[in-house]
């Protein structure tokens, strides 16, 4: 697209800037919430295949009963390589715990009391595989290390004094997690340069290792990325450094990626609220034909193919997608898994956003023809919105929560109007911002903006009544 088709005199510019935008900080202060913590300290050996190290993880329990129990999913289990407990402890005990279907339960010998704290720290050691096996972007290469939940997954607690069980998605997002701040150091080649979901520091280089750490503000789960095959261009939009890692080679894919990714970010800002974080990356993955893309906390990792094609249109949809995701998934939560349509279906209703803002109303009407045409592709069927992952079968996961999700949204802003539908989807992220949507609790959000009308609109289209 023409605003996209930066000049190189534009890129020049950039790379300039760069040195000057390291020399002054000048970036807004991370947003902070009441949350869980979790430390890790691991190492990644030369060959990018196995690591081990120690996570901390402090939490209360928010619950109205005492905790028996707590659990951890260890995804890579899942995703062809592989992730091991060595040992759990507690400040003053040794915890009993056992490893099963990939999930990690730890039983306190003394319950916490509901308001009380807990802290459990877990040795681990896994394998990162070859071969890129969703859900989730963990995998290797030569000279890329792609490290999405590489760690044991705090499980979110079942207010019954223990923790709801998951079966991960098979696609899409792999699993909920719990809030938490992440303090990560670790130790790897050095010929790896690394982006996260918050600022990597370089702390010291020796014999081919680097010691980094990683400091992030309130995130749903913790991703780092390092690779020794790209170039990076960055700028400093509004407080926030925006980074655009891509193949070496690929400069005028690298700015477009990264202006993208800015004109996303400020829409968003404008119409869902503030971003909470002082970075924001965009990061070229070689994720083959399985994904377009993936979001993470404060990083995006987009499919490496799209630096390679023209195809500026579909790799701007990719990129709004997931940084709309910041805002639907990440600062107002929910079980991806449970109810993918709360975090896809407003995520798409982003996407029209960047269009409509940015290039006007028939590019906005064109994104809508693209939802309709994945409803089509079940023929309009009336499947329910609110069905997990595993539910929807065939081509309806593609084609209801992206599809007709969205389309329930334009309905009910057809119907009551723009206005008054900005102003709920402002007040929706302002409401419940760090907190953990589910669909009942949207549905009485949405009472209070749209009456009964509303809800028997509603009703029909969430939950299939006709
Ligand atoms: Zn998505």
């Amino acid at each position: 697209m023409a605003r996209l088709l930066i000049s190189k005199i534009a890129g020049l510019l950039i790379i300039l800037s760069i040195l000057f935008l390291f020399s002054c900080s000048g970036l807004r202060e991370i947003e902070q919430t009441e949350c869980a913590s979790s430390e890790i300290d691991f190492s990644l050996d030369d060959d990018l295949e196995s690591y081990s190290g120690i996570m901390s993880f402090r939490s209360t329990n928010d619950q109205s009963v005492p905790l028996q129990s707590i659990g951890f999913f260890l995804l890579p289990q899942r995703t062809g390589g592989n992730l091991e407990i060595g040992g759990v402890s507690m400040e003053k005990s040794v915890p009993r715990w056992s490893v099963e279907n990939s999930i990690l339960s730890i039983h306190f010998n003394e319950p916490v009391q509901p308001g009380g704290e807990y802290k459990v720290q877990l040795e681990f050691s896994g394998k990162v595989p070859r071969t890129l096996r969703l859900p989730g972007i963990f995998f290797r290469t030569d000279d890329t290390a792609a490290l999405g939940h590489f760690y044991p997954m705090p499980i979110p607690l079942d207010g019954k004094g223990s923790f709801a069980p998951v079966e991960p998605s098979a696609q899409g997002d792999p699993i909920e997690s719990i809030l938490s701040r992440f303090d990560v150091t670790f130790e790897a080649p050095s010929r790896l340069r690394f982006a996260a979901s918050g600022p990597v520091e370089r702390l010291s280089e020796k014999e081919n290792r680097v010691s980094c750490s990683v400091s992030t503000g309130p995130v749903r789960d913790f991703y780092l990325l390092g690779s020794a095959e790209w170039d990076m261009v960055t700028k400093v939009y509004s407080g926030i450094r925006l980074s655009s890692w891509y193949p070496r080679g690929k400069m005028q894919q690298g700015i477009d990626s990264l202006y993208a990714m800015e004109e996303a970010l400020k829409i968003f800002e404008r119409h869902l609220g503030p971003y909470p974080y002082n970075t924001l990356n965009i990061v070229s993955g070689p994720l083959g034909s399985q994904a377009g893309g993936m979001e993470y906390p404060g990083i995006i990792v987009l499919n490496d193919n799209y630096y390679t094609n023209e195809d500026s249109h579909y790799l701007q949809v990719v990129i709004a997608h997931e940084t709309g995701h910041q805002w639907f998934y990440n600062l107002v939560g929910n079980d991806p898994v449970m109810e993918p349509w709360l975090d896809e279906s407003f995520t798409q209703y982003a996407t029209w956003l960047y269009f409509e803002k940015l290039y006007g109303e028939r590019s906005g009407n064109s994104m809508i023809t693209s939802f309709q045409n994945r409803w089509d592709r079940v023929r309009k069927a009336p499947v329910p919105l609110n069905l997990s992952v595993h539910e929807y079968e065939g081509r309806e996961y593609g084609a209801i929560p992206y599809g007709k999700g969205p389309l329930f949204l334009f309905t009910l802003r057809s119907y009551f109007g723009g206005d008054l539908f900005d102003r709920f989807i402002l007040d929706y992220q302002k409401t419940f911002r760090w907190e953990r949507m589910d669909t009942e609790k949207l549905r009485d959000f949405m009472y209070g903006y749209f009456g009964d009308e509303g809800d028997a609109l509603f009703r029909k289209w969430v939950y299939g009544e006709t």
